[in-house]
């Protein structure tokens, strides 16, 4: 039978078949939801609103496709059940500044692979595309798994994106320009999802790390840029066209320095990586950023010092993020986030100073899922965007 006339007999409209792949659906986004961890049949039953047996109906369908994995439980705890291999594959792929890491996942979530290179920020994006498909390649192959169990991957750029086109990107300059959907789907040879690095962050905190429970969630990467994933009523925010969450160009002296976006006084060129290692480099010429944290902790003042100040400004601009949208819980990730309280401390203090008086305080935590989040938040993606009704 064709397809198409397939898909009309099952999803003809109140008919039987389209009333069983509705409950389907909700037996997989209940499972979706669990993650790794399993549900019992019971658990399927209340949390869904469906009858005993039309659960155990359905969860024997998807399990002879494969989708899901039962195991029989002993008295009253019955058959427990939780997504399985044969629902596919996803993978991420998060290019960052220096680095491109790659992981590949079930549909679960449980990571099964998971890699970080080096690479040079200024990589055309034909080579760092390489790369990522060799490591993904190399993962595939140590998991005996075939390339086309991949059903989705999620990619994020530390760039603004419109419509998966880079648009500026003084942090990855082979970049700008390029269809990164197109060209990533015809390297990797699979459909890929691209989203901007502080929005995976977001997603992936919302679902697995500290924002999880929180309606509105503001995840801001402080690395060699700063930028902001802005998940508001549960949903990531990406503006109208996709280039929400630049918070790093927050105007905070009109008189300050100079930033690389050509305007004055932005956060950035207060609280980003590169203004902390200028800061330090007389003291510390050939230092990276995780050298200078290490001189703070060991007491150098001035270390001290800079991640104050980064932190008072940065702060400030998250007063304004504060006023403007009321999130439930602040995250801070990226590289300067290693230095935790060094960091945060202070941007609690200007964050006070700054927010309307007289309103809850909100939480800044440093992110839970540190250097991963990104990449975590790019396997989200592709679940997320991902069918796993069995064919
Ligand atoms: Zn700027």
């Amino acid at each position: 039978m064709p397809r198409a006339s397939q898909e009309q007999t099952r999803t003809a409209p109140g008919s039987a078949a389209a009333l069983r792949v509705a409950n389907q659906r909700r037996v997989l986004s209940l499972l979706l939801g669990r993650g790794t961890e399993a549900a019992t049949q019971a658990d399927i039953a209340r949390e869904t609103g469906l009858a005993a047996g039309t659960v155990s109906t359905i969860v024997r369908e998807l399990a002879a496709a494969d989708v899901v994995s039962t195991v029989a439980g002993s008295g009253r705890r019955g058959t427990s059940v939780r997504l399985a291999r044969g629902a596919g594959l996803v993978a991420g792929v998060d290019f960052g500044h220096g680095h491109v890491a790659v992981a590949v996942a079930e549909m679960s979530g449980e990571v099964l692979a998971e890699d970080r290179r080096p690479l040079p920020p200024s990589h055309d994006h034909e080579h760092g595309l390489a790369i990522a498909r060799e490591m993904l390649d190399a993962q595939l192959d140590r998991l005996g798994a075939a390339h086309d169990a991949l059903r989705n991957i999620g990619m994020g750029l530390p760039a603004p994106l419109s419509d998966s086109v880079v648009m500026s990107s003084a942090i990855l300059p082979g970049w700008v320009g390029v269809n990164a959907r197109d060209e990533a789907a015809e390297a990797f040879g699979t459909a890929v999802l691209i989203e901007n690095d502080a929005n995976l962050g977001a997603l992936a905190e919302h679902r697995h790390g500290h924002g999880r429970g929180h309606a509105n969630v503001v995840f801001v990467k402080v690395s060699s840029g700063v930028g902001a994933g802005l998940i508001l009523d549960g949903k990531l925010f990406r503006g109208t066209s996709g280039t929400s969450g630049e918070v790093g160009h927050l105007t905070l002296d009109e008189q300050g320095p100079l930033c690389r976006c050509g305007s004055r006084g932005c956060l950035e060129a207060y609280a980003a990586t590169g203004t902390a290692l200028a800061m330090m480099g007389e003291q510390m010429p050939e230092a990276r950023i995780d050298d200078v944290i290490a001189a703070a902790q060991q007491g150098n003042v001035s270390a001290l010092r800079v991640f104050e100040d980064a932190g008072l400004h940065l702060g400030w601009g998250l007063a304004m993020v504060t006023n403007l949208l009321n999130p439930g819980v602040i995250l801070v990730g990226g590289d300067m986030s290693h230095a935790g309280e060094l960091l945060l401390e202070s941007a609690r203090i200007g964050l006070r100073r700054h927010v309307l008086a007289g309103t809850t305080t909100t939480p800044v935590l440093v992110a839970a899922l540190g250097d991963r989040a990104s990449m975590i938040g790019a396997l989200v993606l592709a679940i997320e965007a991902t069918d796993l009704l069995p064919a």
